[in-house]
């Protein structure tokens, strides 16, 4: 008998983390579950350790403890509560780990599954944009392989010349344009958390829906691709295709362009990460070209999208531009989900934000969250002087 590969989930009651177990339930003879995490969704995550057997649960709100652990009692499963212990669930290491919480909260957990070694498959891009550089040097120090789960990342990582990235011209992110791709600035102003998080093609959490709306997801995917594909900046391009079907393009030296493609499912860009560097099945519909009959792809519209812009200039400033701006992002994304502001703020939010807070360039994993706590602070009093 082969043996099982170990695998932890960080978030695994998300959009992503219920994917990737999907996935790994469906080859219980390939996988067994080593650490499962969540928040605060005891239920699905006692659900998901019960038909996992996994050895260990961890709830991030410790008040929630004493209910998890009713939900797993009787069982062999292992329990413990606080973002600490979701850290340590991290830093005990699997064969292969998902780094799926959402936010600046799964910067610690990734770096702690990152040092433990072995395969992080990162789809948590925040803590990338906030700690690219750290990230990536404590992923060559333990020889950890980083593998992109963002599907415009892994499409971009499946096309790239990984031994000579001197033979690229262009990295080209597709962008499905959100929900408000064709609505006016006015229209955007009264837009309503339900419409926002209503995205056309791709079921996710909401977070990331919102910031598919504001453009800020790609902006974010430009400072993640950075990290991850060393050809600089000026070389990272975006083009929206509504179809949501070319994940990205990567174009050569001498004009060929290779794209992947495959529909807007993200168990494939999961499973890739999962199988790599060989290739599982998936329960995927196949692409039906043809059904699909067309594909467009337009420029992104900056003026009615000034997020875009915003990361961008952060991404070329670089130090701690990018983590200011995904503090303030999340401030305000969070602060429109609950009402408290209009969609449009969301973008004028984060650049007053950069314009009033603009520390140096982080050293440590401190710094980061230093910054990170700082420029929320900032934030939330911009919103604060914007409500008076
Ligand atoms: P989600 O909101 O559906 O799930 C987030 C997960 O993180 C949940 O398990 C939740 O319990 C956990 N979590 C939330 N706050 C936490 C905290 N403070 N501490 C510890 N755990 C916490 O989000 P999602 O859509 O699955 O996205 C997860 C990450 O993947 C994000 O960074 C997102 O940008 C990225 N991503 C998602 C998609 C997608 O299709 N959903 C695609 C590409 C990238
Ligand atoms: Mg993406």
């Amino acid at each position: 008998m082969s043996e099982r590969r170990s695998i932890t989930i960080l978030g695994a009651t998300g959009s992503i983390g219920r994917s990737t177990l999907d996935l790994v339930e469906r080859a219980p003879e390939k996988f067994e579950v080593a650490a499962l995490t969540a928040q605060r969704d005891v239920g699905k995550l006692a659900a998901a350790a019960l038909r996992t057997q996994a050895k260990l649960a961890v709830i991030g709100d410790p008040a929630l403890h004493g209910t998890l652990r009713d939900a797993l009692a009787g069982s062999e499963v292992e329990t413990a509560a606080g973002p600490d212990a979701i850290v340590a669930a991290a830093a005990r290491g699997a064969d292969w780990t998902m780094a799926a919480i959402v936010g600046q909260a799964g910067l610690e957990p990734a770096m702690a599954a990152i040092s433990a070694g072995r395969t992080v498959a990162l789809a948590n891009k925040e803590s990338l944009v906030a700690a690219g550089e750290l990230m990536i040097r404590a992923a060559r120090d333990h020889g950890t392989t980083l593998l992109p789960v963002d599907s415009e990342h892994n499409a971009v990582y499946q096309c790239f010349p990984h031994e000579d990235p001197s033979r690229v011209r262009r990295i080209i992110l597709t962008a499905s344009g959100g929900p408000f791709r064709t609505w006016t600035s006015d229209e955007m102003r009264r837009a309503t958390p339900e419409q926002a998080v209503k995205h056309p093609n791709w079921s996710m959490g909401a977070k990331i829906s919102v910031d598919s709306a504001t453009l800020m997801n790609k902006g974010l995917e430009l400072i993640e691709a950075h990290h991850l594909f060393p050809v600089g900046p000026q070389r990272l391009d975006v083009i929206v295709h509504p179809q949501s079907v070319v994940h990205s393009l990567v174009e050569y030296l001498d004009g060929s362009m290779l794209a992947q493609l495959g529909t807007p499912d993200m168990r494939t860009p999961i499973a890739y990460a999962l199988a790599w560097p060989e290739r599982m099945e998936t329960p995927c519909p196949p692409l039906d070209l043809a059904a699909v009959a067309t594909l467009t792809f337009e420029a992104p519209d900056e003026v009615r999208f000034p997020a875009l812009a915003l990361a961008r200039a952060a991404l070329a400033a670089g130090g701690a531009r990018p983590a200011v701006l995904n503090a303030a992002n999340e401030a305000a994304v969070a602060a429109f989900l609950a009402r408290r502001i209009g969609f449009l703020d969301i973008a004028a939010i984060v650049s007053n934000t950069l314009e009033r807070y603009d520390p140096p360039a982080p050293a440590t994993l401190d710094d980061v969250c230093d910054i990170d706590a700082e420029a929320r602070r900032q934030a939330e009093q911009a919103m604060e002087r914007l409500a008076a």
